[in-house]
């Protein structure tokens, strides 16, 4: 897995995708008797599915999709949920205790926005991760794109390879984003170079025990791009399942 790289926070497209499931769901339950849970939804949504222009109906039989397409219960049903914390490689534990960071990023608000990325993650409690600041030797180096991502990707991150944090995190910085934006980006991206992989990807990475089954607000859930401001209660249990500060059975070693 040496370097392996991973697109993440497909950009508009995306939160206006997440915007409008809000709207939907708000509809659906006005026009149906019975109440479409979010967690079919996002089944739904995990099979393929285009649930923001299509809105589902519900009847007895199953969810009809897409106009036309009738999805029987219990195939919705039998389906994993795939907004769940997961995992793809970790650091050891030793490392994690001290994983310098440096900020390479070009004057602006990206920039302004690092300090309190890296503290987001510090401020887990019970856990071992601590993200030092240095302005030189780091293991993980934040600087610009330099145009290289497309447009419509906020930035990309790198796993974790031989015990140590991926070593790269590049940033979109031609988009205009506002400093809770790019906070939120940054913040995500540290998150795949500690380890962690996408909460809405199904089949990549490994599910993460002690979280929740469904966690669609989570910082990981890469459909949410640059709109999640804190960690959830599951991103920071997913933190301490893998580096867990009295946690005999952490993750890391
Ligand atoms: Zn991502």
């Amino acid at each position: 897995m040496k370097n392996f790289k991973v697109i993440t926070f497909l950009l508009f497209g995306l939160i206006i995708f997440s915007c409008q499931t809000e709207e939907i769901e708000t509809e659906l339950s006005n026009e149906n008797q019975e109440l479409i849970t979010e967690e079919v939804l996002a089944k739904l949504t995990n099979m393929g599915f285009d649930i923001t222009n299509y809105p589902v109906r519900v009847s007895k039989e199953g969810y009809t999709v897409e106009e036309d397409i009738l999805i029987p219960r219990e195939e919705v049903e039998r389906r994993d949920i795939s907004s769940k914390q997961r995992y793809l490689s970790v650091m050891t534990c030793s490392n994690a205790r001290n994983v310098r960071i440096q900020n390479s990023l070009p004057p602006g608000v990206a920039r302004r926005a690092y300090a309190s990325a890296i503290n987001s993650w510090n401020a887990v409690g019970n856990s071992l991760i601590r993200l030092v600041n240095v302005t030189s030797n780091p293991d993980i180096i934040v600087r610009s794109d330099n145009g290289s991502l497309p447009s419509n990707v906020l930035g990309q991150g790198e796993f974790p390879s031989g015990g140590r944090a991926g070593g790269l995190i590049i940033i979109n910085t031609s988009l205009v984003l506002n400093v809770s934006q790019w906070r939120s980006t940054i913040q995500h991206e540290i998150g795949h170079n500690i380890g962690f992989s996408h909460t809405n990807m199904l089949d990549f990475g490994n599910p993460i025990s002690g979280t929740p089954r469904v966690d669609d607000n989570s910082l990981m859930n890469g459909g949410r791009g640059g709109t999640v401001r804190n960690l959830t209660t599951g991103d920071k249990n997913a933190l301490r399942a893998l580096y867990g500060r009295n946690n005999a059975s952490s993750i890391c070693n």
